[in-house]
């Protein structure tokens, strides 16, 4: 919002005319609201309103090519290298930017499981905009609903920002979760950050994200709510930890996912839904091939016990949130 006003501005002053045009989602704003005018706040309804208004129209290209005599020109200038950006080459794969017919078929039955190459890998793509959103709803839609209701949660974190701007300047959604007394122990942070807590399906997130800036959804799951429940460590060190790491990283849906993790956020988990690693494991990575590639040695002497018990941890959790939450 700032850049554009300042954008706005230095047009005016110049006497220039400025537009400015959607283009990071399908709808923006204030384009999915209630009938009485008001803003959603719960996915379901804003999601079935969604899909009710989508058409044809919304989804197609935009036909820029006719504005192009419009544009400035200039004659091209030397591309600067990397190092004269400071910036330096490294060996880190850029995910394709296909998005696979075959993969988004079966994509309801494969996505949540982490050892399987059954998510779409776009996410960088529709963060830098070098996939279109709306190109990706077309394709995506008639393939599988699943899919694009992933789009459109995508869209609803969106427009939860530029609605209650107050979330992304650290503010919970639901204010009473800000009276949560977080332990906040560093040295339990940095093993979590660095992959050593003793969980294997938290280790292996953390290590695949330290590695390769990407980490599975079903993961980024257990590993938010492991730090917020298990360790009670303020879900803004977990966010902030992800935005400096992630490669799809975005405020909104970045902030959508770890408030939902601690309960605080427009449509979250409730607060006593505290994932078991060990369950989590068993459901969606049976026999291990996660854990096996990012924490091999999870199964002998070397690799360190589980750094708090699970069901201490969920008891000392819910008595901490149950505190908050009455106002104590
Ligand atoms: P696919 O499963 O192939 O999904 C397709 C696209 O749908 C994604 O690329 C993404 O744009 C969108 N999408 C999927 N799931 C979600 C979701 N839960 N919320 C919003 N959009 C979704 N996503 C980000 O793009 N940036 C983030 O910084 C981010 N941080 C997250 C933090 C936490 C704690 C959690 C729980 C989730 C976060 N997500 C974030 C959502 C989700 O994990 C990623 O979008 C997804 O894992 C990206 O992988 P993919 O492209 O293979 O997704």
């Amino acid at each position: 919002k700032e850049r554009d006003h300042q954008v706005h501005s230095l047009a005016a002053a110049a006497g220039a005319a400025c537009q400015t045009y959607k283009d990071q989602v399908v709808f923006d704003k204030k384009e999915i609201v209630k009938d009485n005018g008001e803003v959603y706040t719960v996915f379901t309804p804003y999601s079935r309103k969604w899909l009710g208004t989508l058409n044809e129209f919304y989804t197609r290209a935009y036909p820029n090519e006719k504005y192009f005599r419009h544009f400035y020109k200039q004659d091209a200038v030397p591309i600067p290298s990397l190092p004269s950006m400071e910036f330096e080459d490294i060996a880190m794969q850029f995910p394709s930017k296909d998005l696979e017919e075959e993969l988004v078929r079966h994509y309801g039955k494969t996505r949540d499981y982490p050892g399987q190459r059954g998510t779409s890998r776009l996410g960088v793509h529709f963060r830098f905009g070098t996939v279109s959103i709306r190109q990706a709803a077309r394709i995506s839609g008639p393939l599988n609903a699943t899919y694009l209701n992933e789009l459109i949660w995508r869209d609803f974190y969106q427009m939860i920002l530029w609605n209650f701007p107050q979330v992304g300047e650290g503010k919970a959604f639901k204010p009473d979760y800000d009276r949560i007394q977080w332990r906040n122990v560093e040295s339990e942070f940095e093993k979590w950050c660095t992959g050593q807590t003793g969980y294997p399906i938290v280790d292996a997130g953390m290590r695949e994200l330290n590695e390769t800036g990407f980490m599975h959804n079903r993961v980024r799951m257990v590993v938010a709510s492991f730090l917020v429940k298990h360790l009670l460590i303020d879900w803004r060190w977990g966010e902030a930890y992800f935005a400096q790491k992630l490669l799809d990283f975005d405020l909104a849906s970045n902030n959508g996912g770890w408030q939902w993790a601690s309960g605080s956020g427009c449509d979250a988990a409730p607060y006593f839904r505290i994932f078991n690693p060990y369950l989590q494991t068993k459901k969606f990575d049976p026999d291990f091939t996660y854990i096996r590639t990012w924490v091999p040695e999870f199964e002998d002497f070397s690799y360190p016990p589980p750094m708090v018990e699970h069901t201490f941890a969920r008891n000392r959790c819910l008595e901490v949130y149950k505190k908050a939450l009455r106002g104590e």
